[in-house]
């Protein structure tokens, strides 16, 4: 009853692993082909087909962007468990998505632009957890093939954010940028009807209902709690309105403590919860340094599609070796490393064994690269000046450092997570790795507006030095985490 109806295989797993393999390769292409461009539509100057915004600002959304693009999967995953079911959640999802890419692709102007991102938001919620959601349930609790399912979805989701930046920055340079971004909302089209035509077939059955459906009983309570927030989100906002404060800076500051407050208040909900037992507790509590570490790794991480996106533009010689690169290639370098290095580590955890280094362990080497890949940056600005464009091989440098931090803690966190879960907060805590990337990204939208012509050293080398710093440290604690950890390793 439980498997998928056919049971055809793709590389040796169920069939339908293609199908939401490639229904994620699509909506990442749409998602990093618009990411690679989006900065410089937004700061680009109107002549140059931007919209003109400073340069602080259209980083700082950026990144408030891509924070609550990992935020909204909590409000996915109730739609999921609670009302659709994952089948249908992601479908609406991808054509919230479609319809955001839509938006942007018309010269509208910034109304286009807020109007696309908060249909992306939701659509990203909505779709990105379930989809996973759905990779882990082609396979029963011990089938061994489960990992490298995964493994072989995380390589669909780089192929994806490979592809994108290459072919949307090309014609947006060759035509224009809504051209660019009619290119994402054709890619997400093509999953859409990729995965509508194959999601009947060969997912589990029990995507196609929610599986703890909401009671009649619990509705009432459950939007009478809605109409509370929204009225309080509405008086927070008029408040702000009538003092002449409702303006973009604001509201992603209101935004930033969002998503900072809710991983603590989940934290507080877990470890006071009577449905958790003394041994998951214990778990808990060795999930804190590991959130926090995870944290600000994804806020280096992230920041390539901002900060370093800036670099690229600014400050680094695009004529290179008798060849013109376009900006928004350097996008292609993040996915591009995971793909290279993926078998390699793959393969050296292998070797390792038993042998094999602790997830704390893995954190805490993590955020030194992480750290490392920003001081590397420092070097260049040394060498040849804040004003001088430099060579693209630094860039280069700084993301194959960062990526080997990724794969110390992005696969890692994500198994790690599913194991430190209290049961009664399975789900909830699959959420919680993603909300780590939110709370990065919100606290990025407040540190990236210190990125200005001038102080790029500074920025490089504190966040870089600090990060490093806290990654030597996490090491002394490393003991401390396994024994909380309590078996898990
Ligand atoms: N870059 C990955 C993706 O787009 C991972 C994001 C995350 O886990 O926060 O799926
Ligand atoms: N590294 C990101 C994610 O795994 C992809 C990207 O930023 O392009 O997969």
């Amino acid at each position: 009853m439980d498997k998928p109806k056919k049971e055809k295989q793709f590389l040796g797993h169920p069939r339908g692993l293609l199908t939401l393999s490639m229904t994620e390769f699509w909506e990442r292409f749409s998602y990093y082909g618009m990411r690679a461009i989006l900065i410089y539509y937004m700061y680009y100057s109107v002549a140059k087909g931007g919209l003109g915004f400073s340069q602080p600002t259209a980083l700082s959304i950026m990144s408030i962007y891509g924070s609550l693009v990992y935020l909204s999967s909590t409000i996915g995953g109730f739609i999921s468990d609670r009302l659709l079911g994952a089948r249908k959640t992601v479908f609406w999802g991808g054509i919230l998505i479609m319809l955001g890419h839509i938006m942007l692709s018309l010269p509208a102007g910034s109304l286009a632009l807020f109007g696309s991102i908060i249909l992306i938001v939701l659509g990203t919620g909505l779709l990105k957890p379930n989809v996973s959601e759905m990779v882990g349930n082609l396979y029963s609790e011990k089938d061994l093939r489960r990992d490298s399912g995964f493994s072989i979805f995380v390589m669909g989701i780089n192929f994806g954010s490979l592809l994108a930046p290459l072919v949307v920055t090309w014609f947006q340079a060759k035509y224009n940028f809504h051209v660019g971004f009619s290119l994402a909302a054709f890619g997400m089209a093509v999953g859409l009807i990729f995965y509508v035509i194959d999601g009947r077939k060969y997912i589990n059955h029990k995507d196609n209902q929610a599986p703890d459906p909401i009671s009649a009983a619990e509705l009432r309570p459950l939007l009478s709690k809605i109409g509370i927030g929204l009225l309080v989100l509405a008086i927070l906002l008029v408040g702000m309105a009538a003092m002449g404060a409702l303006n973009v800076t604001n509201v992603i500051s209101l935004i930033t403590i969002f998503a900072v407050a809710i991983p603590i208040i989940y934290f507080w909900m877990m470890l006071r919860s009577k449905k958790v037992t003394k041994v998951e507790r214990s778990r808990v509590w060795a999930y804190v340094p590991l959130f926090l570490a995870a944290v600000i790794f994804w806020a280096i991480e992230e920041s390539g599609s901002s900060v370093l996106a800036v670099f690229a533009a600014n400050q680094t010689q695009l004529n290179f070796a008798g060849f013109k690169i376009l900006p928004g290639w350097f996008q292609m370098l993040n996915p591009l490393f995971i793909l290279l290095y993926g078998p390699i580590f793959a393969r050296l955890w292998v070797k390792m064994g038993d042998k094999q280094p602790s997830s704390p362990k893995k954190f805490a080497s993590g955020l030194v690269f992480a750290g490392v890949s920003y001081l590397v940056m420092i070097l260049p600005l040394m060498l040849s000046g804040i004003s001088a464009r430099v060579s693209p091989l630094w860039l280069v440098l700084s993301w194959a450092i960062v990526e080997i931090a990724e794969m110390l803690i992005s696969p890692v966190g994500l198994s790690v997570t599913t194991k430190l879960a209290p049961k009664a907060f399975s789900s909830q805590m699959m959420s919680m790795w993603f909300l780590c990337d939110a709370a990065a990204q919100a606290i990025n939208a407040q540190l990236v507006r210190f990125y200005t012509p001038g102080t790029e050293m500074a920025y490089f080398g504190i966040i870089g030095a600090l990060t490093v710093v806290l990654g030597v440290l996490m090491f002394f604690i490393v003991p401390r985490i396994e024994k909380l950890m309590q078996g898990v390793n």
